[in-house]
């Protein structure tokens, strides 16, 4: 029987770490504040809004929302975006995206200033992610992959780990981080051959693909770590994971949940980054 590898767990822990570091910094006489942008009203947006309050209220950053109309101009938006910006007393933002179509987010990825880009909106960023660069901020969701890694003590150090998935937002960042850690890391797609047999040879299993269930018992080696980053839905409108739960954990040593998986830790990686950039933004 396998462990099943919790977020929330992995999340609890984490909890503890950061409000000993927001603490310090509120001795110092710094409050963390994250600025969230939101144009419009989105139900997907709200709930991940929600989730990102609610973890920096139980660390003790402040959070600012900035709710703009779903139907504003660009000017206006840019505007906005800058104000929040330039703001001394913020030292994140968070801009909920996807944006109402008629808005472009480029020249406000351009236009954050890199050290409150919390998110990994920038190029600055992710050229630090690729570069091995610890000083930036990775995006989230990869970065929550670690943190679940490391919370149940595995180390990729010179593990063969498979990531099926090259998205600039999941697959391709984690793997570089994963090449960080000193990982042997192989990077899956729709093009590549022989999938199943790529994905039985890893010792650590990353579905990163966004296609529900994809990965069936027979991708999976004996005993091989398997996280599942993915969300879906299934025909029976059920949240699902990219990975067959039921059947790979009879032969994962460990395996993610969906939900409760990774997707329970991204805000608590934002809370960090939150802290970092406040630390930055003082020193
Ligand atoms: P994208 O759709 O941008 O990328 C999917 C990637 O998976 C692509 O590189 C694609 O390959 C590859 N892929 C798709 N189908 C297959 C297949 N059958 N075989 C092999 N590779 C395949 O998705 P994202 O990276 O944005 O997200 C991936 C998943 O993670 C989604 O389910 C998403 O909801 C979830 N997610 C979860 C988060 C969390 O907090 N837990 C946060 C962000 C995302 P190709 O490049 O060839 O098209």
């Amino acid at each position: 029987m396998s462990t099943a590898m919790k977020g929330t767990e992995a999340a609890k822990a984490m909890k503890e770490e950061l409000i000993e570091e927001v603490e310090k910094l509120k001795s110092d006489g710094i409050c963390p504040c994250l600025g969230i942008i939101r144009a419009g009203a989105r139900p997907d947006d709200l709930a991940y809004e929600r989730g990102a309050r609610k973890r920096m209220e139980m660390t003790g950053i402040a959070c600012r929302v900035f709710e703009l109309p779903q139907d504003i101009t660009q000017e206006a938006f840019e505007e906005a975006f800058a104000r929040v910006n330039d703001d001394p007393g913020i030292h994140g933002i968070l801009l909920l995206r996807p944006l109402p179509p008629h808005l472009d987010e480029e020249p406000v990825k351009a236009m954050i200033h890199p050290w409150k880009d919390v998110d990994c909106m920038s190029g600055t960023n992710m050229a630090k992610v690729f570069a091995g660069d610890e000083t930036g901020y990775a995006p989230c969701t990869p970065e929550a992959v670690l943190e679940m890694l490391r919370y149940y003590g595995i180390d990729p150090e010179g593990r063969k780990v498979t990531v099926v998935g090259r998205s600039m937002v999941v697959g391709r960042p984690l793997a570089m981080l994963l090449l960080l850690q000193n990982a042997t890391v192989t990077v899956c797609h729709t093009r590549t051959k022989e999938l199943a047999q790529t994905c039985r040879e890893a010792e650590i299993l990353i579905a990163a693909a966004g296609k529900a269930r994809m990965i069936t018992a027979d991708m999976v080696g004996e005993g091989a770590v398997v996280v599942d980053v993915g969300i879906n839905v299934d025909e029976d409108g059920n949240l699902c994971g990219d990975v067959d739960y039921e059947a790979v954990m009879h032969k994962a040593a460990c395996i993610s949940p969906v939900p409760g998986g990774v997707g329970s830790i991204t805000s608590s990686v934002l809370a960090k980054h939150v802290i970092k950039a406040a630390g930055f933004q003082n020193s």
